[in-house]
C-alpha cells in the first residue's frame, strides 16, 4: 500500500508522517461532520476523535456519508459509520469514538491538534470554542442553513478558523449574545431544518483544505479566517467582516484563561 499516498507528496516532506500521527477531532457526524470524517481518512489522518450522540435514521441519508440502509435498519450509531469508513482506508488508525455529546467526554478532546466543529446551533458553537481556546487548539467551524424567502430558497454557509490568540467567532459577529438568547428563547422550536448533501461538501472539503493548511508545507498557513459560501451562485468567498476586524486584538479571550479551570481555585483554604 505504498502507494496509497504518493499522488500527494506535494504536500510536503514528512507531511504523510504528520498526518499519520495527527489528532483531530471531529464535533458533531451529520451533513457536514460525515464529509470530513470521510475526507480526514483519505489524506491519511491517523488519530481521529469522533463525536456524536446519535444513530442513523432514514432521514439521514440524503446527507450522511458512508451510511447505508441496512444502518438505519440497524440503529447503527453515527460513530460506528464514520469509524467503518475510516478503518476501509486506514486499517491501522487510532480513532477514538464519543457516542455521547462532546461535552460528556471532553478530556478525550484536550490532545487534539485541530478540532472541527460541525454542530448545529450558536450555543454549543461558543461551547466548543471556549474549550478550544482554553486547550490553545485551532477550531475550525462549519455550517449551512437553507432560508425560505417569498418565491425560493436561499442556501448559504460558512467556514470559520478560529485560531488561537487570534480572531474568535464573537470577533466575526457570527456569535453574539442577541443570537444565543434568541436560540434559547426558541429551543425545541425550530422545527425541521431543510437539509442537502452537497453545499456540505463545499464547506466540508473547504475546512479540510485550512485543516492540511496549519499541518504541511505546500502552501502558507492563514491565519483564523471566515469563509463565506453562497449556495446560489455557488461561491466561496472571503467575509468582509475581516476587514471590519482588521487591526483590533480579540477580546472576548485572554491570554491567562487556558488550562483545565477546575484547579482555579485557592489553595490556602483547602
Ligand atoms: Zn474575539
Amino acid at each position: 500500500m505504498k502507494d496509497q499516498f504518493s499522488r500527494q507528496s506535494f504536500l510536503g516532506e514528512g507531511s504523510q508522517e504528520r498526518l499519520t500521527r495527527l489528532r483531530i477531532g471531529v464535533c458533531g457526524l451529520g451533513g457536514g461532520g460525515s464529509h470530513v470524517v470521510q475526507q480526514l481518512a483519505h489524506v491519511g489522518v491517523g488519530n481521529p476523535v469522533i463525536c456524536d450522540p446519535d444513530i442513523a435514521k432514514d432521514v439521514n441519508l440524503n446527507r450522511l456519508i458512508g451510511a447505508t440502509v441496512v444502518d438505519v435498519h440497524n440503529e447503527r450509531a453515527k460513530t460506528e459509520i464514520s469509524e467503518r469508513l475510516v478503518r476501509g482506508l486506514l486499517p491501522e488508525a487510532e480513532i477514538v469514538l464519543i457516542p455521547d455529546k462532546w461535552q460528556m467526554q471532553a478530556e478525550l478532546l484536550r490532545s487534539c491538534h485541530i478540532i472541527f466543529g460541525c454542530l448545529d446551533g450558536y450555543g454549543e458553537r461558543a461551547q466548543l470554542e471556549a474549550f478550544c481556546r482554553r486547550f490553545l487548539i485551532p477550531l475550525i467551524d462549519i455550517g449551512m442553513d437553507v432560508h425560505e424567502l417569498e418565491n425560493s430558497y436561499v442556501i448559504s454557509g460558512q467556514v470559520i478558523l478560529s485560531m488561537p490568540g487570534e480572531h474568535c467567532m464573537r470577533c466575526y459577529g457570527f456569535i453574539t449574545d442577541a443570537k444565543l438568547e434568541e436560540e434559547a428563547r426558541l429551543y425545541g422550536a425550530a422545527g425541521v431544518k431543510p437539509q442537502v448533501v452537497w453545499p456540505n461538501g463545499v464547506l466540508a472539503s473547504t475546512a479540510v483544505g485550512l485543516a492540511i493548511n496549519l499541518v504541511c508545507p505546500w502552501s502558507e498557513p492563514v491565519g483564523s479566517t471566515y469563509l463565506e459560501y453562497d449556495g446560489n451562485r455557488h461561491t466561496v468567498t472571503v467575509s468582509n467582516r475581516l476587514a471590519a476586524v482588521a487591526g483590533r486584538a480579540c477580546k472576548h479571550y485572554h491570554a491567562g484563561d487556558v488550562g483545565d479551570p477546575f484547579f482555579a481555585f485557592d489553595l490556602t483554604v483547602v
